[in-house]
């Protein structure tokens, strides 16, 4: 279905829930946070995509907080995958439980995994992520490759003067396994909203500390590199330094079951209780008022809704 600006949606962020075993310093509070609503149920999960793959949705992208935690995360993933339209299922996990998950949700049908790894150093992971543990999440990793999943992509938010020191050492990950590394911009929400200039640092700077990666096209909102010898490529996703609005192709539901039409804006509709072709409606009614564009620019998010609430 396309929206006002003529912009085909095509992918849904559906957050499991808002809850996560980790707290990035970026993302969550240390004493984290009270949810805002009761999360979805399963049913209300799969009704929500059954829906939104009549309206012309084929791509959808579980999240949260962390997906991985829903004790029903397998058979959520078994019930979407098998919808008609839905061509493509992804998870964004911290991986904490990918070595005991991967080859679940493979077999499940889940296509395709993000895993968000801001640091390779374990004491940096675990002074971002308060107290997480680098190992588990780097078996994960290897369990996930070898399960099979096409083109794990791990996901490092850029921060000026924490972790850019591993730029290399990120891109590196690249000559040794078929994955793609991709760079994203911080984004001034939440917790980090008041954080120095400094931290939000251009994604340019990969290409500062890494001149021998060569261009090889854009992906969605990503553009890719390459090294010479690199298996996987290198993506950067700059959301501060080059709006992508233009190409925006998703919406996203939050895990207590508000539509979200982009991250960035206040706006919400309500889901929660709706089936049918009320559900249809509304759904419809959100894809179609799509706004054109974020106010990042300007410095801010006009969300009041942390990372871990929206689902990234
Ligand atoms: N817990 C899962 C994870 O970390 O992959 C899924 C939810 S998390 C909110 C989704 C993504 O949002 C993660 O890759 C995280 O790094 C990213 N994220 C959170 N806060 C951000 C911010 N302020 N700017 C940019 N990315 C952010
Ligand atoms: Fe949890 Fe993901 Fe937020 Fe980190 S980024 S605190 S893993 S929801």
């Amino acid at each position: 279905m396309l929206d006002t600006c003529g912009r085909e949606v095509r992918t849904l962020r559906l957050s499991v829930t808002e809850a996560c075993d980790l707290r990035c310093r970026y993302c969550m509070p240390e004493a984290g946070l009270a949810p805002r609503g009761e999360p979805l149920s399963a049913d209300a999960l799969v009704a929500i995509a059954q829906s939104a793959a009549r309206l012309g949705i084929n791509k959808i992208r579980l999240t949260g907080g962390e997906p991985l935690i829903r004790k029903d995360i397998v058979m959520i993933c078994e019930r979407i995958a098998k919808l008609e339209g839905i061509t493509s299922l992804c998870i964004t996990t911290n991986g904490t439980r990918l070595a005991q998950l991967a080859e679940k949700l493979r077999k499940a049908g889940v296509h395709r995994l993000n895993l968000s790894l801001d640091s390779l150093d374990d004491a940096r992971y675990r002074e971002l992520t308060r107290g997480g543990a680098l190992a588990p999440v780097l078996e994960g990793l290897a369990r996930a490759l070898a399960a099979g999943f096409e083109r794990v992509k791990i996901n490092c938010v850029l921060i000026g003067g924490v972790n850019d020191m591993e730029i290399e050492a990120f891109v590196a990950l690249t000559r040794k396994w078929p994955v793609d590394v991709r760079f994203i911009e911080l984004m001034p929400m939440g917790e980090c909203a008041g954080w120095p200039q400094e931290a939000f640092l251009s994604a340019e700077a990969v290409l500062q500390r890494c001149p021998e990666l060569r261009p090889i096209g854009g992906e969605g909102v990503a553009v890719r590199y390459r090294l010479p010898d690199g298996l996987g490529a290198v993506g950067l996703i700059r959301p501060m330094s080059h709006a992508f609005c233009g190409e925006c192709d998703r919406i996203r539901i939050t895990a207590d079951g508000m539509l979200k039409p982009c991250l960035h804006s206040g706006e919400e509709i309500s889901l929660r209780g709706l089936t049918g072709e009320a559900l249809l409606g509304a759904l419809a009614r959100g894809i179609g008022n799509k706004p054109a564009t974020h106010h990042l620019k300007e410095g801010h998010s006009d969300t009041d809704r942390r990372m871990n609430q929206i689902g990234g």
